[in-house]
C-alpha cells in the first residue's frame, strides 16, 4: 500500500454550490497547504491542530479564493494522518485551480475511497464500519440511515469480534488436546464443545437470517402494481405518491434507466417496480401481459392487485390470486387486492363482502378515498417484522462471510460428532476464523480492499 504520499481531493459534490470542500490527506499535507495559503491575521504563526484559520489561496501573488482552511493534525484525524480541508467558494473553476496547485506543491488526486481506506489502514474504523461509511452518504430513508449509522459506530463489529473470541477460545482448547495427543487425554470437555457451537450457530444464524429484512431497508421494498388495462393502476399510484408527499427520484446507481416511483412511510422506503410499464399505453400492456405480470409478481414482496369493483367478479379475483400464486416462486409474497372505484357505486356490493376472508382494501383511486388504508397495509407488513434492539445485516459481503462461517462450524460440529481427529477440526476451525475475520478486516487482502473502497466516491 503507497500510504506516504499526500493526496487530495474535492469532497462535496461537483457543481456550484454556496461553499464547496477540498481535502487534503498525509505527511506533508500541511506543508503543502502552507506553500499556498496566505493568512489575514497579522498574528498569524503557525498552524495548530483543530482551528480554523481565514486567509486567501494565492498563486504567487495571483489570488484564487478567500477561505477557510481547517487543521488536523495526525493522529487526530480522521485518515490518522495530518489533513487538511479548505473551505472554498463553490465554483467548480476555483475548486480545480486549488486542485491544481495543490497537485504543483506535491500533492496527487485520491483514488476511490482512499481517504476512508487510509482511516481503515490506520486502524481508524475497521472495515465494517468502513463500509458503513458509504452507506451513511447514500442512505435516503430513516431506516437505512439508521442501519448504516449503528454499523459504522462499531455494534456490529463489536458482535462480530465477540464472536470470534470464542471461537478462539474454541481454538486453543482444541490446540491444546492436540500438544498432548499422545498421551490420549481429552482437554476439551465435548459438552462444553458442542455448547460453544450451538451458541456461535444460533448467533450467527439469526444475523443471516436479517439480511433479506436488512437487504430491504437498505434498497427499499419492492412493491408490484399489477391488474388489467384500465383499472385504475396509474390513477391508484399518483394518489399514493401525492397522498404521502413522496419523494420521487432517480436511484442511484441503478443499472436501468427507467424512472422508479418511491414512496417513503414512516422512513421505509417503498419502491414501486417498472412502473414506467404502467404510464404506456394499454395496448401495449396488452401485448407484453400475461409474462410481464408473472415477472414483476417474482420481483416483488408486496403485490398490490387492483380490480375494477364495477366489472371483476368473485370469482375472477380468485381464480387470479390462485394463478398468481402458481407462478409466484417464493410463497411468502403478500397479495393485497384493492378493489377500486367505489365512487361509481352507491355502496359496496354485497358480493364482494364475501372476499373479506381475503385481504381487500376498497378505494377509489381517483377521488383519493382509502388511499391511507393502503399505506397503512403497506407499512403494517414490514413494522411486524422490525425490532430496533435488534442487529441486522445489509451488506452483501458480510452476509457471504457470515454464511461461510456457518458452513465451517457445521462442518466442525460433525467433525467432532465423529470423533473427528482434532487437527482435522483445527482446520475447519482456521476456515470459520479467517472468514468472520473478513468481514472486520482483522483478515484481509488487497482484492477484497481495493473492491470495497472502489464504489466509493472520490473525495471520501
Ligand atoms: P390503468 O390502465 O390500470 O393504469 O388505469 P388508469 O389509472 O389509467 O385509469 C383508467 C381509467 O379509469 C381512467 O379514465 C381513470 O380516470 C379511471 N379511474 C381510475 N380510478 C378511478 C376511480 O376510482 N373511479 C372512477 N370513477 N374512475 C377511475
Amino acid at each position: 500500500m503507497f500510504i506516504n504520499d499526500t493526496i487530495c481531493a474535492q469532497a462535496t459534490a461537483n457543481g456550484t454550490a454556496a461553499i464547496s470542500i477540498i481535502r487534503l490527506s498525509g505527511e506533508n499535507a500541511i506543508e503543502i497547504c502552507k506553500k499556498i495559503f496566505v493568512s489575514k491575521n497579522t498574528n498569524f504563526y503557525d498552524f495548530k491542530s483543530h482551528r480554523i484559520y481565514f486567509g486567501n489561496i494565492q498563486n504567487g501573488k495571483n489570488i484564487i479564493d478567500e477561505v477557510l482552511v481547517s487543521i488536523f493534525k495526525a493522529p487526530n484525524s480522521y485518515t490518522g494522518e495530518n489533513s487538511v480541508e479548505i473551505s472554498c467558494h463553490g465554483s467548480a473553476y476555483i475548486c480545480s485551480k486549488i486542485l491544481e496547485l495543490l497537485i504543483d506543491n506535491g500533492a496527487r488526486i485520491a483514488k476511490h475511497g482512499e481517504f476512508t481506506m487510509r482511516a481503515f489502514l490506520n486502524g481508524k474504523l475497521d472495515l465494517s464500519q468502513a463500509e458503513a461509511v458509504a452507506d451513511l452518504i447514500s442512505s435516503n430513508s430513516k431506516a437505512s440511515h439508521s442501519l448504516a449509522l449503528s454499523q459504522m459506530r462499531g455494534g456490529f463489529s463489536n458482535i462480530i469480534k465477540d464472536l470470534r473470541k470464542e471461537l478462539v477460545n474454541f481454538a486453543s482448547l482444541i490446540e491444546l488436546e492436540l500438544d498432548f495427543s499422545e498421551e490420549d487425554v481429552e482437554f476439551a470437555d465435548r459438552k462444553a464443545l458442542t455448547n460453544l457451537l450451538d451458541n456461535l450457530k444460533y448467533e450467527i444464524t439469526n444475523l443471516i437470517n436479517s439480511f433479506a429484512m436488512g437487504n430491504v431497508l437498505k434498497h427499499g421494498i419492492p412493491v408490484a402494481i399489477i391488474g388489467k388495462p384500465n383499472v385504475g393502476k396509474s390513477t391508484l399510484l399518483n394518489s399514493l405518491l401525492n397522498e404521502e408527499k413522496a419523494i420521487v427520484s432517480e436511484i442511484p446507481g441503478t443499472t436501468r434507466d427507467s424512472i422508479e416511483d418511491i414512496l417513503n412511510i414512516n422512513g421505509i422506503t417503498f419502491r414501486f417496480i417498472d412502473t414506467a410499464g404502467l404510464r404506456k399505453s394499454d395496448d401495449i400492456i396488452e401485448n407484453i401481459g400475461i409474462e410481464r405480470t408473472y415477472q414483476k409478481l417474482n420481483q416483488a414482496d408486496i403485490i398490490l392487485y387492483v380490480v375494477d369493483i364495477f366489472e371483476t367478479s368473485v370469482d375472477e379475483i380468485l381464480a387470479s390470486v390462485e394463478d398468481f400464486k402458481q407462478h409466484i416462486e417464493n410463497k411468502d409474497k403478500r397479495i393485497i387486492i384493492i378493489a377500486n372505484k367505489t365512487d361509481l357505486l352507491m355502496k359496496t356490493p354485497q358480493h364482494f363482502s364475501d372476499l373479506l376472508s381475503l385481504e381487500v382494501i376498497f378505494i377509489s383511486a381517483k377521488r383519493k378515498e382509502n388511499i391511507n388504508l393502503i399505506a397503512e397495509t403497506l407499512l403494517k407488513y414490514v413494522s411486524t417484522d422490525t425490532n430496533p434492539d435488534k442487529t441486522i445485516i445489509s451488506n452483501l459481503r458480510h452476509y457471504e462471510a457470515l454464511s461461510k462461517t456457518l458452513d465451517s462450524i457445521n462442518q466442525i460440529e460433525t467433525g467432532l460428532i465423529n470423533g473427528i481427529p482434532g487437527d482435522l477440526i483445527a482446520i475447519d476451525l482456521k476456515k470459520a476464523l479467517l472468514h468472520l475475520g473478513e468481514i472486520t478486516g482483522e483478515v484481509t487482502n488487497d482484492e477484497i480492499l481495493t473492491n470495497i473502497f472502489a464504489n466509493f466516491c472520490i473525495g471520501k
